[in-house]
């Protein structure tokens, strides 16, 4: 997932009161915070996301009395993060001067009521907000909500599980499969540029036959290891007739006349195992 962040121009905020609005952090963030809202939320079109966060920020400054909207990033239930106080400026939404500058807060918009679980998508711009402050902010891996270290349901129970289940991308997401969209050609193309296996038999055949596929290749390594089994096999054989053989006195005509057979006998055998009995 790439973070789709709005920066502040783009969702349309207004300038922060200085000082305190550009207050920078001075140690190290221990990690994120989640919070939500707290109140009864309902999803909404896209294009209606940032009047909801103007109206955060509105709330915030001229509710509150705070220098600037409280959250470092919001995350819509559309998976964008909205620039709030953004990096390296200390958020006001933990709880207490030490909590905020402990970690970062982000905040999902999901209700207490109406919308109350985050969606898949918003789940996935909450881990790319907390990956971004990880990388840039920067923050340690510490994750937690709000109600670490402060008396508060934030960010409800549903967010606070996944955030200390370690903030998982969403399963449709993790599941996703490895081969989709590549086809029959793209393995082709790789097999045939890599050329995996030095020259399998056939490798004169792959280069001028335009009918090759995959399944040929597979082919020539089954063949390969068919071959190599019999040769592991009659060698085993060998050895074990000339140790039976050499010592007991018998002249060499017979020594070699027993190897030849033990060959045989196990060729024959092996052949039989690997191919089946009808094989030619
Ligand atoms: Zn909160
Ligand atoms: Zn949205």
């Amino acid at each position: 997932m790439a973070l789709k962040l709005v920066s502040r121009s783009q969702w349309g905020a207004r300038a922060y009161r200085t000082p305190n609005g550009a207050t920078p952090y001075n140690r190290p963030r221990r990690g994120v915070k989640l919070h939500y809202l707290g109140t009864a939320y309902s999803d909404r079109a896209h294009d209606k996301c940032d009047d909801y966060v103007r109206q955060i920020q509105a709330q915030h400054m001229d509710g509150n009395g705070w220098s600037d909207i409280g959250y470092s990033f919001v995350v819509c239930t559309h998976g964008y993060v909205y620039e709030g106080r953004g990096l390296k400026r200390r958020n006001s939404a933990n709880g207490s001067t030490s909590l905020n500058e402990q970690d970062y807060a982000v905040l999902l918009m999901v209700g207490s009521s109406g919308l109350a679980k985050p969606t898949d998508a918003q789940l996935d711009g909450a881990r790319d907000a907390i990956e971004y402050c990880r990388q840039s902010g920067p923050a340690g891996d510490w994750l937690g909500g709000h109600r670490d270290g402060y008396a508060t349901a934030c960010p409800g129970d549903v967010i606070y599980a996944w955030v200390k289940a370690g903030a998982p991308r969403p399963a449709a997401q993790q599941e996703e499969d490895p081969m989709a969209g590549i086809t029959k050609q793209d393995i082709y193309n790789a097999v045939w540029r890599t050329d995996l296996v030095a020259a399998p038999d056939s490798a004169g055949d792959r280069a001028t036959n335009k009918t090759w596929q995959p399944e040929s290749y597979l082919k020539d390594i089954g063949n390969r290891v068919r071959s190599l089994t019999v040769t592991v096999a009659a060698q085993s054989a060998a050895i074990n007739a000339l140790a039976e053989k050499v010592g007991s006195g018998a002249d060499t005509k017979t020594v070699v006349q027993a190897v030849e057979k033990a060959i045989a006998d196990a060729v024959v055998k092996v052949s039989i195992d690997v191919n089946g009995p009808d094989a030619s």
